[in-house]
């Protein structure tokens, strides 16, 4: 079928708040579990109590929400497309969720099984920057632990709270506080991870970055200069007739719009020049030198930081960004 494109954003402000856009994640699967009950599994990547990122299997609402929120980095999916076929062998119904690449290879899996699971499968994957290495996040989080006295228990890299904020990331630690990133650009992973220079990989010049996707559904972004300052808000691509079945269950519980072709999602990662320079000091020197080398971990790279921590305090960078949003519609 021709693909659909729907822009929706989620009706209940609660789960708008732990959703990454605009919900859709959780209208899907709502939907899945309301029609199939006892019957209805659902797959998707969860933090464990270390903050490492891995596949789960939910068949409540609540074991649900643990996928909700993005994770930037690569989720363990060992035996995972095992207990998914055998869900599918049980007479289960099963939403899988996943990376394009995961929606792939569960695929080659059941196929090599023999298994047709027809409706009785539906995918959901979303538009894939990469995934960043897990052992860099991890001496990430050290490196906030330390200073923060205390064990990570939570992150959100999608935190809400500012709503000219689309990429806050937020690590709740075991005595209470919590660490919120103040600016994007400098931020220690998200630096890094937009420079593209800490993915895994197979997502440089990804194959499944295409119009031509694997899923039933696909989710994204919705990013919109015009509406910046609204609810963050999801994009639904839509390529099967059983994924437009499911949407339209979905968008019973969001607001939304059809809306023409969007150009994103062929959009692949490329490896930048400094790559290898990157990895060599990296794996050579540790982590604080490869923050050196992106200019981070620098006397300049520190007093940029603190200089954006004092401009956050003081409203100014929320000033600012309000300016150039509208200088730009
Ligand atoms: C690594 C990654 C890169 C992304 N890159 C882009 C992008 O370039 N452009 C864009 O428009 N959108 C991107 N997204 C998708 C977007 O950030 C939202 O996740 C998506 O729109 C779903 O949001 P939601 O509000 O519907 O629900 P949410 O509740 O936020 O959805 C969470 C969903 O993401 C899945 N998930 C979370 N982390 C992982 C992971 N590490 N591995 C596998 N599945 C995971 C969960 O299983 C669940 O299905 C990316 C997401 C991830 C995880
Ligand atoms: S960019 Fe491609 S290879 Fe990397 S995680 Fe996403 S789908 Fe998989």
């Amino acid at each position: 079928m021709e693909t659909k494109y729907y822009i929706a954003v989620h009706r209940d402000d609660k789960v708008w708040k732990r959703s990454s856009s605009g919900g859709a994640f959780s209208a899907i699967t709502d939907a899945w579990l309301a029609a199939y009950g006892e019957k209805a599994s659902i797959y998707g990547c969860a933090f464990d109590g270390e903050l490492n990122a891995l596949h789960i299997r939910a068949t409540t609402a609540a074991e649900r929400n643990q996928m909700c929120g993005s994770k930037y980095i690569g989720s363990n999916t060992t035996g995972v497309y095992r207990d998914v076929a055998r869900d599918l062998q049980n007479g289960m119904h099963v939403c899988f969720s996943g990376t394009p690449c995961q929606i792939g290879a569960l695929k080659s899996y059941l196929r090599v099984a023999g298994i047709q699971p027809e409706d009785r499968l539906l995918t959901v994957d979303f538009i894939c920057h990469g995934v960043a290495s897990t052992r860099f996040f991890r001496d990430y989080l050290d490196v906030l632990e330390k200073k923060y006295g205390s064990k990570a228990i939570s992150c959100t890299f999608r935190a809400k709270s500012r709503p000219e904020r689309r990429q806050d990331i937020q690590v709740g630690f075991a005595n209470g506080k919590s660490f919120l990133s103040r600016s994007t650009r400098y931020d220690w992973f998200y630096a890094v991870y937009f420079r593209n220079l800490n993915l895994r990989p197979a997502c440089y010049g990804c194959r499944y970055a295409s119009e031509q996707r694997c899923a039933d559904i696909t989710i994204a972004d919705h990013w919109d200069v015009k509406t910046f300052y609204d609810k963050a808000k999801s994009l639904l691509l839509v390529s099967t007739p059983l994924g437009e079945l499911w949407t339209q269950k979905a968008l019973a519980d969001m607001d939304w719009t059809e809306v023409q072709h969007q150009a994103q999602t062929s959009i692949q990662s490329r490896k930048p020049g400094d790559y290898d320079a990157f990895w060599k000091t990296y794996l050579e020197q540790g982590y604080f030198a490869a923050q050196k080398l992106v200019g981070n971990n620098t006397l300049a790279g520190k007093a940029k930081y603190h200089l954006v921590s004092l401009a956050d305090d003081l409203h100014i960078l929320s000033a600012l960004k309000k300016i150039r949003i509208l200088l730009r519609r």
